[in-house]
């Protein structure tokens, strides 16, 4: 049977995270854009309201809800600002669920509890300079030294670069078997030879933190090995399965604030003797929101669906982050569009959510590379093999 109704718990947190957003996020806002500003204190209290481990079983310090629950906790964060979003999506999706998946029970005690719980937060560095869509081309290395691994290289354009306190990071263990060779390990930030560095200037989430990372001769112990070696490829592409399904579920977050900041701006302003949302082409943006939104929302939930199932995900849920982020990119393109000149300018907030559009475009996944995914999907070039771990389906009390 299909279902289409949230549960009733749902829906309370989707209450919870609105008015959090309302109140805690959206009054600061513009300020913190406008500085640069990534308040630390804003992921404290998620970890208070228990959703820094929304999905993540209650036995490792999680509230043990479905995925589509991180899904709309993902929606309404983004509803507020991309940046805090972004940081759910590498806290949880990118990192702790990667914990879940392929960490032994010492590494999910001791970080993926402390991380289910907001005490600590997680990241991943797998970009390099000379390596994004070609995770192969990464140049980081991890030479084995008795019981540690040796960690030299440099990432790059890593959310949270700062603020984290553990980091999945991608390394060649042996650059011969080119990506059979590359290992995952999980870094801490006080592991003696580890540095960050934030990178200025971003077109958009800049009250986000993003920046490189330096490893100089960082000793990782063995224990800290995630996964097998040689695995660190397939652990980052199912990494990616449940980061895309975070950033698309943002996607339909930030369609909902373009149309909520469009539909009142059409009632307010008049032109021709009437209000601009009587106007046949301004409706049309309207209506490509509504039906953008809908359309990606039905993906995720979908993906959600597969999750919740146990079962692999990867093509729809390429689809979905794909899909939704364009979207999103129109949706905020036309909030713009409708507010004329004041558009263009931060009296209104639709500029920085057209700045904030452009990054989901270009991370996890640029669009080009999930659209020549969903042609080899279809062409019968790609197909998805069983993994040795999968994420666990959900388990409903
Ligand atoms: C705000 C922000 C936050 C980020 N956070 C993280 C993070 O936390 N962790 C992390 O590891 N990374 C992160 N990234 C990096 C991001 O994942 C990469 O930027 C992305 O994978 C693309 O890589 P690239 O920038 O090197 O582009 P490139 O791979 O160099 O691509 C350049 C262009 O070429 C196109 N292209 C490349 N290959 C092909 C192909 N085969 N066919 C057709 N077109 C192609 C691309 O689509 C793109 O248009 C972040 C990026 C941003 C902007």
């Amino acid at each position: 049977m299909m279902n289409f109704d949230f549960t009733q718990e749902q829906e309370m947190l989707r209450q919870t995270v609105r008015k959090f957003v309302d109140k805690e996020i959206l009054p600061h806002m513009k300020e913190w854009d406008e500085r640069g500003y990534f308040d630390p204190n804003i992921l404290k209290r998620l970890a208070e309201l228990n959703l820094m481990g929304v999905c993540i079983p209650e036995q490792y310090g999680g509230m043990g809800m479905d995925y589509n629950s991180l899904a709309i906790v993902c929606e309404e964060l983004e509803r507020g600002d991309t940046a805090f979003r972004t940081a759910v999506s590498v806290h949880i999706g990118l990192n702790s669920l990667t914990l879940l998946q392929w960490g032994t029970e010492e590494q999910k005690q001791k970080y993926l509890v402390p991380q289910a719980k907001g005490e600590k937060i997680g990241a991943f560095g797998l970009t390099e300079p000379n390596a994004g869509s070609d995770v192969a081309a990464i140049s980081t290395t991890a030479v084995r030294d008795g019981d540690d691994y040796i960690l030299n290289g440099q990432k790059t354009w890593i959310s949270l670069c700062d603020i984290a306190d553990h980091f999945i990071v991608f390394a060649y263990t042996d650059k011969s078997k080119k990506h059979r060779g590359i290992s995952a390990f999980i870094v801490e930030r006080t592991m003696p030879g580890f540095s960050s560095r934030a990178i200025k200037g971003k077109l958009g989430i800049r009250a986000g933190n993003t920046g490189e990372l330096f490893f100089d001769n960082v000793r990782v112990p063995k224990e800290n090995l995630l996964g097998e070696e040689g695995e660190g490829f397939k652990i980052a592409m199912s990494a990616l399965d449940n980061g895309r399904f975070t950033v698309a579920a943002g996607a339909c977050g930030l369609i909902m604030a373009c149309l909520e900041a469009s539909v009142k701006y059409c009632h307010e302003r008049k032109t021709f003797g009437k209000e601009i949302g009587r106007h046949q082409l301004v409706q049309q943006m309207i209506a490509n929101m509504e039906a953008g939104l809908q359309m990606s929302r039905l993906l995720v939930y979908k993906a959600g669906f597969l999750k919740n199932k146990g079962r692999r995900n990867t093509r729809e849920t390429s689809l979905a982050k794909w899909i939704a982020c364009d979207f999103a990119n129109k949706a905020a393109d036309d909030a713009v569009q409708i507010h004329g000149a004041y558009g263009y300018s931060n009296e209104y907030p639709v500029e920085r959510y057209l700045r904030n559009s452009k990054a989901p475009v270009i991370y996890e996944g640029t669009r080009e590379i999930h659209t020549i995914m969903q042609a080899e999907y279809v062409l019968g070039y790609r197909q998805d093999k069983p993994l040795r771990n999968m994420l666990p389906a959900w388990e409903e009390k």
